[in-house]
């Protein structure tokens, strides 16, 4: 299906995608994209990006893009949901001095964008309407097939085709877990909401009993992005149709003022269903490697999906440089084997990591209660230069096992008097 032969085909025109074929373009490498949608592009809104993406970003030579069409908040706030109290803050211009980098806010179109018009540069080849139906080893490499039955074939195949992704199932039989949580989104201009007691530079998380309500500034300040989670007690119930907008107003009758504002802002006409799966350990099966969602999504608590993904093409690239090959009559000459080998050594276990924690902060997020007590009592001690609980993601991306910081150990809330 493509017009000549690639070194690389990548399946999934996502974010994990285009980083991954990106970090792959940039080595020497002939890549090929195919996504299923007739166009590329991102639905949704806001991103946000710590600094072990935007140091990854740098290295591509796109921060200063990102920089110009996002905002470099001065400080994430996170706020008790029910009474608006402050419970803990980042100073973000001292998260980066101490990682090198800054933590930015970006539309994901905008991002998307970017790593579209890189790719492009860099000589990817992008194709649209090409939906994928199966994956095989072969001689040498591995063959995709499309639903319009045709194949392609190339020394590896990554799969970055998000959360339903049918490479997966080569490696395992799992399904989505649901959490019982839907994200509503609205990112409108800010003059519309100016006056509902928003930060215009901060990036600010309410905490409440099953929900929680985010905001943060967009295109240079001109447009506020809201994310409005909660539980559905529909979904608990078991019913079909859960996580609709009269269930959005009900999670969040008993909130503070400033997030009763946002609320008549939040788009109405869709939601997104919140699902992440069990991490999974292995990721290849010969010359197909499953990359970002398809591999490790997870709950958006930490904001750390995208980025994971990001990271996942970044590794690749630096372990193809890493071995110096050069093109022969037969191909790139890369040892794929050792690549992949070293690419699963590593990032499992960190998207693991990130995965499981992102469970255990929605639940802290989402506390009710004594339990919420003792959370904001935690979270009011904690020294806000304190950066133990973000050291091991906001530093560079370990390129193998050895470099992988030590997790963050929680404190019990247990041991947290009221
Ligand atoms: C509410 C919410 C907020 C979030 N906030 C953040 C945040 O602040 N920071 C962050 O880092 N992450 C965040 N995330 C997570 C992040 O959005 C995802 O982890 C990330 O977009 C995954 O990218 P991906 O390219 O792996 O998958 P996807 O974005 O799902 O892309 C997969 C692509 O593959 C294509 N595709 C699928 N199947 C096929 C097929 N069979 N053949 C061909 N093409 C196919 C799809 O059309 C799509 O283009 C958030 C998620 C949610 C839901």
């Amino acid at each position: 299906m493509g017009t000549s032969s690639a070194d690389v085909i990548v399946i999934g025109g996502g974010i994990g995608g285009l980083s991954a074929a990106l970090a792959l373009a940039r080595r020497g490498l002939r890549v090929r994209v195919h996504e299923q949608a007739s166009a590329f592009g991102e639905v949704g809104a806001g991103l946000q990006l710590a600094p072990n993406c935007t140091r990854i970003l740098d290295r591509y030579g796109l921060l200063g893009e990102a920089t110009a069409l996002g905002v470099l908040p001065e400080s994430m706030v996170m706020k008790d949901a029910v009474d608006a109290g402050e419970l803990t803050r980042l100073d973000l211009r001292d998260v980066e001095r101490r990682y090198g980098h800054p933590y930015l806010v970006i539309h994901r179109s905008d991002l998307h964008g970017i790593l579209l018009r890189a790719c492009d540069r860099a000589g990817v080849e992008l194709l649209t309407d090409a939906r994928c139906t199966s994956y095989e080893n072969v001689a040498g490499g591995a063959r995709v097939r499309f639903a319009d039955g045709g194949t392609d074939e190339a020394e590896v195949v990554i799969a970055a085709d998000g959360l339903h992704s049918v490479a997966r199932e080569l490696l395992v039989r799992d399904e989505p877990v649901s959490s019982a949580y839907v994200a509503y989104r609205g990112a409108v201009p800010f003059e519309k909401v100016a006056g509902n007691d928003v930060h215009e530079k901060d990036v600010v998380v309410y905490v409440g009993p099953r929900c929680h309500f985010v905001q943060y500034p967009l295109r240079g300040g001109e447009m506020l992005n809201q994310v409005a989670v909660f539980e559905s007690r529909k979904a608990r119930a078991g019913e079909e149709d859960w996580g609709t907008p009269d269930e959005l107003d009900a999670a969040f009758a008993g909130t503070c003022a400033p997030v009763q504002k946002g609320l008549p802002s939040m788009w109405r006409d869709r939601w997104w269903r919140m699902y992440d799966r069990d991490p999974i350990m292995t990721w290849v099966t010969g010359r197909i490697a499953l990359l970002g969602d398809a591999a490790h999504p997870p709950l958006q608590y930490m904001a750390q999906g995208a980025i994971m993904a990001i990271e996942d093409g970044w590794v690749l690239g630096e372990h193809v440089a890493a071995q110096g090959a050069r093109r022969t009559g037969h191909g790139s000459g890369v040892d794929w084997d050792k690549v992949l080998a070293a690419y699963e050594a590593v990032r499992p276990e960190h998207c693991r990591r990130v995965v499981t924690t992102a469970r255990a902060w929605g639940d802290l997020w989402h506390l009710d209660g004594d339990r919420r007590l003792r959370r904001n009592a935690l979270l009011h001690g904690r020294d806000v230069h304190d950066y133990t609980f973000v050291d091991w993601i906001f530093g560079p991306t370990a390129l193998t096992p050895e470099d992988e910081p030590e997790m963050f150990r929680p404190i019990p809330l247990d041991t947290v008097p009221l």
